[in-house]
């Protein structure tokens, strides 16, 4: 059973043919920009299962882990749709809202903690990591 969504617009699409390795939601302040102003969700699959049609964008950045980032989000309505390391390029981490059906990304862990706002809700039942985890896959 494939494990397909896309983006708000449409005019992306994916399917993946693989299980999630592992579901987070990452408070690290990056993401609060691309969460708008909340944590993101990311689902780690092997890039190998995923096929994407449509047209991305991608934003390249450096971590404070120091890997070189690439954040591809829709070209037409600007959706964050997904999230490589190019040190762990057969990982890709795809942001949860844009999964067809979003209860497949129930997250196993909170992390980079220490970066959010006083405010940020977690998950009490989930462990919680100050920074970067142990890599997923
Ligand atoms: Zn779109
Ligand atoms: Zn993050």
């Amino acid at each position: 059973m494939p494990i397909t969504g896309g983006c708000l617009c449409k005019s992306v699409r994916y399917r993946i043919d693989a299980p999630p390795i592992v579901a987070r939601a990452c408070w690290c302040r990056l993401c609060q920009y691309l969460g708008a102003g909340s944590a993101t969700v990311n689902v780690a699959f092997p890039t190998a299962a995923i096929t994407i049609e449509g047209e991305l964008r991608d934003y390249q950045s450096v971590a404070d882990s120091g890997n070189r980032m690439h954040r591809r989000f829709c070209s037409t309505c600007g959706t964050p749709m997904f999230s490589e390391a190019e040190a762990r390029p057969h990982v890709i981490f795809v942001r949860a809202g844009t999964l067809d059906d979003p209860e497949i990304a129930q997250p196993a862990m909170t992390i980079w903690t220490a970066q959010a706002p006083s405010w940020a809700c977690f998950d009490a039942s989930l462990p919680q990591v100050e920074g970067q985890p142990p890599p997923a896959g």
